[in-house]
């Protein structure tokens, strides 16, 4: 099996980093239509690579087959993602709701723990999910939105106040599950959050052929 490749674009958004065919979608300031609307939780987005090709048979071994041995190169490919220009104080990952973690395990969890080790991050469970939303796929951008509004929720009061967080996802598909965490790190006083994922959805590439299930965002 060949390596997952990083992803490429000749344009991206300067915030979420989405890939865009042209220069189009993007303001004179290089962000797109999301960011200019400020729906966007986060400050910040990185990706290794897409949801597509090598990655994504490999995440879902890693998830839903959970083939542990998996955390090391994945981990990997996280931490070449991490922007070497940027400081965190506190790596998050992010949560599943109770009952999908104990039917899934908390895979999302231990690779969010060993890309923080490797990247020198201490590491903090620090939100919890209240709902267990339902899928977020089939839905529109604003239903996404609706779907996970305030389905986080900070524990333990003020022990992300004042800190650059880096939130540890493993697939981003609008931002909308990452937008809504990263707003209840805000509310919760973080200075910033940026959010880390190993793959994203692709856009630019044409919907996922019928039959092969889409990712479910909820995680
Ligand atoms: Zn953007």
């Amino acid at each position: 099996m060949r390596a997952p490749e990083p992803l490429a674009a000749e344009y991206y958004c300067v915030t979420c980093r989405t890939p865009f065919h042209n220069r189009f979608p993007l303001d004179a300031d290089g962000c797109c239509r999301l960011c200019r609307s400020s729906i966007r939780g986060f400050d910040a987005a990185s990706c290794f690579g897409t949801y597509e090709g090598t990655l994504r048979p490999l995440i879902h071994l890693f998830k839903y087959s959970r083939m542990k041995p998996l955390v090391k190169p994945l981990a990997e490919y996280l931490a070449a993602a991490l922007p070497r220009d940027q400081r965190f104080d506190i790596a998050v990952p992010m949560p599943l709701h109770w009952r999908r973690r104990w039917q899934r395990g908390n895979q999302s969890e231990l690779l969010a723990r060993a890309t923080a080790s490797r990247s020198g991050i201490p590491m903090a469970n620090a939100v919890r999910r209240m709902r267990a939303t339902e899928s977020q796929a089939g839905l529109s951008n604003a239903q996404r939105r609706a779907n996970v509004s305030g389905a986080f929720r900070v524990k333990g009061g003020r022990q992300v106040q004042g800190l650059r967080v880096l939130l540890i996802d493993d697939v981003m598909t609008t931002g909308a599950t990452a937008a809504a965490c990263a707003q209840a790190l805000k509310r919760a006083g973080a200075k910033s959050v940026a959010l880390l994922a190993l793959a994203r959805v692709d856009r630019r590439l044409a919907e996922v052929p019928a039959g092969e299930s889409s990712h479910r965002e909820v995680a």
